[in-house]
């Protein structure tokens, strides 16, 4: 089992686009999600190299033997390289003699097919049935499937045929013909191999190169089919119909025993789901079957360490053209070497064993606890089970129990992450809103703080000089001669400073506006107090409409005088000609509302964003100060109240008119 510190397989963090293509793709379930992080739980791992093969973003990382290799060869010590049947799939655009001279080139002191290891093999496997016609066996070279055996159904274990891999049987035999101190590096398109050769039963491999990295090292020692000349042949011992071993069914075919395919004894079964299934079933569905020929992967072209490009179709019958023309192209001399070839190596000892290799994780988990992790996604009933396998996971239960075994993250759940989303972008709309407004207001008040300071410094200088004026003006007045000149002069000048009193006298409310004190008040008595004492111009009549539940509320009666007596003289302002002015009194238990109406001319479009703003006036010189709304907002705000505005100017829309609206909290905010 390789350690934690050099690991078969691992998951380039930065490269991981989280698309749980790979958790999908694992028959072993072997690749956890945690906190967003994907990671291979290497004791699960089986190396079939389907994570790779899926991965778009090239996030697996496969441990890279090259450098053990160089080092072998570099070392003088004699190196042999061992080509896995496979290799005329992957290198189609190599003729064979050029290639085992580019791979003697490397440094390796020789060069052979791996072809013979599976005649040897096949033969063990055909010995074991003969011996044993009863037994059942699952026969296959395929490390990736011993390892789902041993850990995902152990109880199987003893059905694995105690056979050698190809691989290792070859690797003797080299030992055998070249010594015991020879180094062997096998290259092949598996990298479930990778494992093998490090598994204590197997120590006999020194290194395991995929055809990719044969490449890679043709690249870093710059060996280029043009830069050497052709070899002869490769090295021998040769091979038979070992050679079409990698295809499926081909371990049976090079045994001799394809035949008994149609007699439902032999089941055959390769690639991802397929060998799952076959395996998962062999006592239930198979019970009569008594060899289950499995490969994880579509055959032994297919691996995650092939670069080619072709289809599987294709790679295969390369593999078939090039075992029969191989075959055909023996001289009699190889003829009688490939036949002799059993006696020759008849006292190497080709059988291995197998131990299980559990992997469990921890017990099941309670409906209860599945439903708390379904809740968790957003599931809460049956039709929120979408099974819809964008987790990498077939139904929203087996995620949920991937959840539970700390496989996976219920984040994981992608409709349920696209509705958390949805959420999440309605809140942040929301307070996106709030704090517009927010800093609206803020603009808006800190105008208004300043303007009102530096009104109530003016209004407080000026107040006192004009009051002496004015005192002066009416005493010079009183003793004026009645029709003269001067009086009416000095008349003018009286109105005029009555005039200025009063803007000091709005500048100074406005300023005044941060004192507020609430007593509780009957809200309909204050407005009918008002109203008994405002002057109502010809034409305009006032009605009261009182829906108040509980009249009292806790305000500054003074204030909210000044409001209503502001709201009903602009009403009146807006109708010359006479209309109705309605005031409105309604409440809820938190608050009162005030509504004054008006049948008037209306606030263009363009005022409405300025009606609060102080000294802003539409009305002719003398007529308004512009201050009665700012400071009628003030007093609003220091309720800790709301004032809004509704009008309309425009005809053509219907009436004409507007409504101011208050809300004031009932009670005063008392600290907890
Ligand atoms: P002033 O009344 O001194 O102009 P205000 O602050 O009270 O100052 O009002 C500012 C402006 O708002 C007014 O000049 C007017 O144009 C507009 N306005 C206020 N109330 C009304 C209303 N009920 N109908 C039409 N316009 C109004």
């Amino acid at each position: 089992m390789p350690s934690e510190e050099n690991p078969l397989v691992t998951i380039i963090g930065e490269k991981c686009r989280m698309c749980y293509a790979c958790v999908r793709e694992c028959p072993a379930k072997a690749i956890q999600v945690v906190d967003g992080q994907a990671s291979v739980i290497q004791p699960r791992c089986i190396g079939c190299g389907n994570c790779l093969l899926v991965c778009s973003q090239n996030a697996k990382h496969v441990r890279d033997d090259t450098q053990k290799a160089f080092a072998l060869v570099d070392s003088g010590e004699k190196t042999a390289a061992m080509l896995a049947p496979s290799f005329p799939a992957e290198f189609s655009d190599i003729e064979p003699g050029r290639l085992v001279a580019m791979i003697r080139a490397l440094g390796f002191s020789s060069v052979h097919e791996m072809s013979l290891g599976a005649d040897l093999i096949a033969h063990e496997y055909a010995k074991l049935l003969e011996r044993d016609p009863k037994g059942r066996y699952i026969t296959t070279p395929c490390p990736a499937v011993h390892s789902y055996v041993r850990k995902y159904q152990p109880a199987l274990t003893r059905f694995l045929a105690p056979v050698l891999s190809p691989m290792v049987a070859m690797a003797r035999v080299l030992r055998h013909d070249l010594g015991q101190d020879l180094h062997v590096v096998f290259i092949g398109p598996c990298i479930a191999k990778k494992r093998a050769s490090i598994d204590l039963t197997h120590t006999e491999v020194d290194a395991v190169l995929t055809f990719a990295e044969l490449r890679e090292m043709f690249e870093q020692r710059r060996v280029k089919p043009d830069s050497v000349e052709a070899a002869d042949d490769f090295d021998p011992p040769y091979g038979g119909v070992g050679a079409v071993f990698p295809i499926s069914g081909g371990l049976l075919q090079t045994a001799g025993l394809q035949e008994d395919l149609l007699s439902g004894e032999i089941v055959v079964a390769e690639g991802r789901d397929e060998f799952v299934d076959a395996i998962n079933e062999f006592d239930v569905a198979h019970p009569d079957a008594r060899l289950l020929d499995v490969l994880s992967c579509q055959g032994c072209f297919a691996g995650a360490g092939m670069t080619s490009s072709e289809t599987n179709l294709q790679r295969r019958s390369r593999i078939s053209r090039y075992a029969k023309n191989r075959i055909a192209g023996f001289d009699e001399e190889q003829r009688a070497e490939v036949a002799g070839a059993r006696e020759r190596y008849a006292d190497i000892d080709l059988s291995r064993s197998f131990r299980p290799d559990a992997q469990t994780l921890g017990g099941p988990a309670t409906v209860e606890e599945l439903r708390e992790i379904l809740e968790r996604m957003g599931k809460h009933s049956e039709e929120d089970f979408l099974n819809c396998g964008a987790c990498g996971y077939d139904t929203c239960l087996d995620h949920a129990r991937a959840v539970y075994a700390g496989l996976a993250d219920s984040e994981m759940c992608l409709p349920s992450t696209i509705e958390q989303l949805r959420t999440a972008y309605g809140q942040l709309e929301d307070s996106h809103r709030s704090l517009e407004d927010a800093k609206e207001a803020l603009e808006k008040s800190g105008r208004l703080a300043s303007m009102g300071q530096l009104a109530a410094g003016i209004a407080h200088e000026v107040n006192n000089p004009l009051g002496i004026l004015l005192l002066h003006a009416n005493l010079v007045l009183e003793e004026c001669e009645e029709q003269s000149q001067i009086h009416e002069d000095l008349e003018t000048i009286v109105d005029q400073a009555n005039r200025c009193k009063r803007i000091i006298s709005g500048l100074l409310n406005f300023a005044r506006q941060s004192r507020v004190v609430r007593q509780p008040t009957d809200l309909a008595g204050l407005v009918k107090k008002v109203l008994h004492t405002t002057p109502v111009n010809e034409g305009v009549e006032v009605q009261v409409e009182d829906q108040l539940k509980d009249p009292v509320a806790e305000i500054d009666s003074d204030q909210i005088v000044q409001v209503l007596t502001n709201l009903l003289s602009n009403a009146q302002q807006a109708m010359p000609e006479g209309g109705t002015v309605a005031v409105g009194l309604s409440d809820t238990p938190e608050e009162v509302i005030i509504r004054v109406s008006d049948t008037g001319s209306g606030i263009p479009e363009e005022n409405m964003a300025k009606l609060f703003d102080p000294f802003f006036t539409t009305k002719q010189v003398g007529m308004g100060t512009g201050l009665g709304l700012a400071v009628t907002h003030g007093i609003v705000k220091m309720h800790r109240g709301q004032i809004t505005v509704e009008s309309n100017s425009d005809r053509k829309a219907g009436p004409t008119g507007t409504t101011f609206t208050i809300k004031l909290p009932r009670y005063e905010e008392r600290p907890a």
